[in-house]
């Protein structure tokens, strides 16, 4: 039964079918991810379920999330199905994730090998949805590379500061190409993310804050006042941006990547007020 669904089976290279087949990186990912009888587990793109029944073993509750209608089939045959593993078809940018722990878990962790055509999307929505505790995922290295990145090095960027507003991030190992089928074409990375009860800095309005992260970055050889003065219609001028960041101990001709998370988020609480209406009737 279980063969014959899969009988003709191929990898959907638009899903980000790359499988695993290593049973070591397997064993490595449950141990970081530290399981116990109090968690529920989401996984997200569970495959053919090498992951899985290693969750199901250890974990109290686990909830699946696969796009692939073949797979939801075969991993309904596959697992120990009973009331403790939900299989749920769906799209999961499109998913709920506060309808996942209705019954209260003490820690709601995720994990996922990720699709990586949807990796930042993915994460993102995570970002949004701040309703589990942890998240151990697998990402192209350069993804991790950008995530994991500090001021002043290529790839800090709009994502290393989102991600480490929100989140304390773990980087737990590279991961060659060779323990996937089909092979991918770029390196990978175990990373964790752990969701801080508070976030890294204090921000007066969180919308505010992204937006202008967002515009410091969106041409990345111009200085940072040259992006902001053309930051959303908001008639920012050269000269206050030059005094406001003096107060700051910047320097004018600074560019948005040697901005480090503290200092976007003391530039975004004073400028904030000059804008008290940000985010009700624009933005
Ligand atoms: N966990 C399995 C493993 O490690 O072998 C599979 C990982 S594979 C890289 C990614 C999985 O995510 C695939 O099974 C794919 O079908 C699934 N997937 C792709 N896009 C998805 C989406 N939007 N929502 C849910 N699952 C998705």
């Amino acid at each position: 039964m279980n063969d014959n669904i899969l009988f003709n089976f191929r990898p959907r290279k638009k899903w980000g079918q790359n499988f695993l087949k290593d049973k070591n990186i397997v064993f490595k990912i449950l141990e970081e991810a530290n399981i116990t009888k109090q968690d529920l587990v989401l996984e997200i793109g569970a495959g053919k379920g090498i992951l899985t029944t290693g969750i199901i073993e250890k974990a109290g509750k686990v909830v699946v999330v696969e796009i692939d209608k073949n797979l939801c089939l075969y991993l309904e045959n596959y697992l120990p199905m009973t009331d403790k593993i939900k299989v749920i078809q769906t799209d999961f940018l499109k998913f709920n994730l506060e309808t996942v722990n209705s019954e209260n878990y003490l820690k709601f962790k995720i994990i996922a090998n990720l699709p990586y055509y949807i990796t930042t999307p993915i994460i993102m929505k995570l970002l949004k949805e701040r309703v589990w505790a942890e998240a151990l995922l697998m990402v192209q290295k350069e993804v991790a590379q950008r995530i994991l990145s500090s001021p002043g090095v290529k790839d800090y960027g709009r994502l290393s500061i989102i991600v480490g507003y929100y989140c304390d991030v773990k980087f737990i190992s590279d991961v060659p190409p060779e323990v996937f089928s089909p092979r991918p074409t770029v390196g990978s990375a175990i990373i964790k993310l752990i969701l801080r009860k508070k976030p890294f800095v204090y921000v007066k309005n969180e919308r505010f804050f992204f937006t202008l992260v967002k515009v410091a970055f969106s041409k990345r050889r111009k200085t940072l006042i040259n992006n902001l003065v053309t930051f959303h219609n908001l008639s920012l001028k050269k000269e206050m941006l030059c005094t406001i960041l003096s107060r700051l101990n910047i320097s004018s001709d600074i560019r948005g990547e040697k901005l480090s998370i503290e200092q976007f988020a003391q530039l975004s609480n004073i400028l904030i007020d000059f804008f008290p209406n940000y985010g009700l009737n624009n933005g």
